[in-house]
């Protein structure tokens, strides 16, 4: 089986060397293609405006100066003589839970890997916010990455769909199991902007990921991760709300 890895933080990641891991546990046909920087909140963007570099790094193992995105394009377009049957994402640096999902990197790039038709599952580590980012205890993903990854990697699974997984901030022999989930809701639009001058005085900001006030609704990734257990999560990449449509159509209609 051949497997495409990638890693919205970068590819000198510490969570990229733990999926590393992981994956060769299924197989040794392993190619990596990830960003050369870190890239998180890049959600499913492309690189548009300007050209993209690729630099081999190893065998197997290549750089890209653009996107998640670009780099799982990259990978299946340029980079690999023969699709992968598989692409893993992660393991990302962090919780991508209820409503992360657009604005990361990481289950973006599993996004793409869904809509070449490949079988794409995104990981993320979650942290205790009290924790350093620096400094992510990937311990529980290291452990239970490869039992999540035994039942999924031929389970069956819908056209245009990826699973979007997160390990809770537990050493590894505090998860209680494995929940399969809903996306839960959290609010971002509250999250706080820092506001500070740079050492030349100019004004700047930067957006900070405050715990947010949510709502542990039942059978969310949300409440899952809460909970203790590892959040498994199903996600489809149509994102129509089909009620609507004949709501809206009732009142476009002549
Ligand atoms: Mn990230």
């Amino acid at each position: 089986m051949r497997i495409l890895l990638t890693n919205d933080d970068g590819i000198h990641a510490p969570g990229l060397k733990v999926l590393e891991e992981i994956a060769r546990q299924f197989s040794d046909d392993i190619w990596i293609c990830a960003p050369s920087e870190e890239q998180s909140g890049a959600g499913h963007s492309l690189t548009l405006t300007r050209p993209v570099r690729l630099n081999t790094l190893g065998e197997r193992r290549f750089a890209v100066t653009g996107t998640p995105t670009d780099s799982v394009m990259m990978a299946l377009r340029t980079v690999m003589p023969d699709a992968p049957d598989l692409i893993l994402s992660g393991v990302n640096r962090g919780a991508n839970l209820g409503d992360d999902i657009t604005y990361s990197g990481t289950v973006s790039a599993a996004i793409e890997g869904a809509l070449a038709g490949i079988r794409s599952i995104a990981f993320s580590q979650v942290y205790a916010r009290e924790g350093m980012a620096d400094d992510v205890p990937f311990s529980a993903a290291r452990e239970w990455g490869p039992k999540v990854l035994s039942r999924l990697i031929d389970a069956p699974m819908a056209e245009r769909t990826l699973i979007n997984v997160n390990f809770p901030a537990l050493p590894p022999e505090d998860v209680k199991g494995i929940r399969v989930v809903r996306q839960g809701f959290h609010d971002y639009s509250r999250g706080s902007i820092v506001e500070g001058r740079d050492p030349r005085g100019y004004r700047y900001f930067w957006f900070g990921l405050d715990p947010i006030e949510h709502t542990l609704d039942h059978g969310t990734d949300l409440e899952a991760i809460d909970d203790g257990y590892v959040a498994v999560t199903p996600l489809q990449l149509d994102l129509t709300h089909y009620s609507t449509i004949g709501i809206l159509a009732e009142r476009f209609g002549d």
